[in-house]
């Protein structure tokens, strides 16, 4: 199924997103467990992340069609140009037709280590490649708060309309804590005439280790509101991960109520937290879908 259907029948469209498990050898049970926790969840999708230059890639392919094939949930797979060549996209993209994968969240990577730029060097020019390959569904990052490399908001809203303008057909945003700041770039991009849904990524914090790595990694801003959070809670591991899940929570129902085109949760292979959150935002979420 593609995705860019939902937009038009299933708003506001939920969706989760795993990664492959780290762990070498059978790394299989790991997965189910992680999916048996989050199937009965509800998503509309489940996106699968992809490793830039990694070894993971092939699991992402792997992981994509067993959620389709075992679970019947929609996939999004993730994937990458930087470093690679026309002929190894061209691989994988024949690896995910093979598996009847039609969705695809085609991304640069980021420019850190050994990754240098290879055949692509933006994500739209994948999109516009994925596109002529086959009629795959395609979407794209996008980022509230500015993508790093942009030299100002501006610019980078310029480069989203040629993403969009490539094919893109949804976009899902980088995570981020601040609503206020979302809005104000959604208005933005709206009077750039970017039409394209925008799912907003949501990640609940589950420690502050995971909260200060995850900023630095995204660049996402830690409000003065969370840093108080947190700091009073993070030596007790049970009340920060509480904490998390109700600033989750508060996130989304104002996103909800704000008319957001899509919630993207980052359950991190953390069931037990997006079903938390799942049971506080099933009642609004469905009441905007039309479900009992
Ligand atoms: P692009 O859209 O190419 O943008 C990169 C930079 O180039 C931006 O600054 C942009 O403004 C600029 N730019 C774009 N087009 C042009 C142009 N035509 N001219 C000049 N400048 C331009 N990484 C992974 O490795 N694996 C994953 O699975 C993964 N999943 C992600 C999921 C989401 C929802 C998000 C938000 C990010 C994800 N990332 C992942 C991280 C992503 O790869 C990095 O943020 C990367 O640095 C940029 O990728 P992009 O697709 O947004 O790039």
């Amino acid at each position: 199924m593609k995705l860019n259907y939902l937009f038009k029948e299933n708003k506001p469209v939920l969706s989760f997103e795993i990664f492959p498990p780290k762990k070498q050898g059978d790394w299989l049970p790991e997965i189910y467990d992680t999916i048996d926790a989050l199937a009965p969840l509800g998503p509309d999708f489940i996106s699968v992340t992809y490793g830039a230059s990694g070894s993971s890639q092939s699991n992402t392919v792997e992981i994509a069609s067993l959620l389709q094939k075992k679970y019947s949930i929609p996939s999004l797979a993730h994937l990458t140009c930087v470093g690679d060549t026309d002929d190894m996209i061209t691989n994988v993209l024949t690896r995910l037709k093979d598996e009847g994968i039609q969705n695809i969240l085609a991304l640069r990577g980021d420019l850190v280590g050994d990754n240098k730029l290879g055949d692509f060097k933006y994500a739209s020019e994948l999109t516009e490649f994925i596109k002529n390959y086959s009629d795959f569904c395609v979407a794209g990052a996008c980022y509230p708060e500015v993508h790093p490399d942009a030299p100002n908001l501006e610019e980078d809203i310029k480069n989203l309309k040629i993403k969009a303008d490539a094919g893109a057909e949804f976009f899902i945003t980088q995570l981020f804590f601040d609503n206020a700041t979302f809005y104000e770039w959604r208005n933005k991009v709206r009077e750039a005439g970017i039409t394209t849904p925008i799912v907003a990524g949501v990640m609940p914090i589950t420690s502050a280790q995971q909260l200060k790595r995850m900023a630095t990694l995204c660049g996402a801003t830690i409000p003065e509101n969370v840093k108080t959070l947190v700091e009073a809670y993070e030596h007790n591991a049970y009340a920060l991960r509480q904490v998390g899940i109700a600033y989750a929570t508060q996130q989304i129902l104002d996103l909800l109520a704000n008319g957001v085109d899509g919630i993207h949760l980052y359950t991190m292979n953390k069931p037990h937290i997006t079903k938390q959150i799942m049971d506080n935002i099933r009642g609004p979420l469905y009441s905007l879908k039309g479900k009992n």
